[in-house]
């Protein structure tokens, strides 16, 4: 299966994303599932990089960034988690409802030129639903409703996609190190 990442064959969102400094990266612990963090163990996610806040996320290290954040980049930039792939989208769950925000762009510097070029914004939003789903479909429940609780206030809503068939009963996924 191939992956999906952001800016995948659009050099100019690789290149903003770049000259960022990785703003996205800094504060941002992002949720993994089982299946992605066995994903990222396989390509060399370092022992001790995850931690349990009543879901499984990424660590930040002491100067705030992601513990795989280095030099401007993803360490795992091609298999990181699909909440990193959605950016600078971003969701929320209503009833049974996807609710698909999207970043300022006083916080993310790819939201102007998404403004700007709609074809990029519709790409970049079809990746982000994708991932966003894939996210839906393995996340514990338990563990979802506390990533439901984080505030992500420098947001607007663009979009709802219906979860009918998307979210079903699941039975606990072990924690690392419980
Ligand atoms: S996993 Fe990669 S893209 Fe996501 S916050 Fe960490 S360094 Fe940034």
């Amino acid at each position: 299966m191939s992956e999906e990442t952001a800016g995948e064959g659009n050099g100019i969102l690789s290149e903003i994303c770049l000259q960022c400094g990785g703003r996205c990266c800094w504060n941002a612990n992002p949720p993994l599932t089982e299946q992605r963090m066995e994903r990222m163990s396989t390509e060399g996610m370092p022992a001790g990089a995850l931690e349990f806040a009543g879901y499984r996320r990424l660590k930040a290290r002491d100067d705030g960034f992601c513990v795989l954040f280095s030099e401007g980049r993803c360490l795992l930039h091609a298999v990181k988690p699909e909440i990193c792939v959605a950016i600078p989208f971003t969701f929320d769950v209503k009833g049974n409802m996807l609710e698909i925000f999207l970043r300022k762009g006083s916080i993310c510097p790819m939201v102007p030129h998404l403004l700007g070029d709609g074809e990029a914004y519709q790409a970049q939003y079809d990746l982000a639903v994708r991932n966003l789903l894939a996210f839906m479909r393995d996340v514990p429940e338990d563990e979802l409703r506390e990533i439901l609780t984080i505030e992500e206030p420098e947001t607007i809503k663009v979009g709802e996609v219906p979860l009918e068939g998307v979210l079903r009963p699941r039975t606990p996924a072990p924690v690392p190190g419980h």
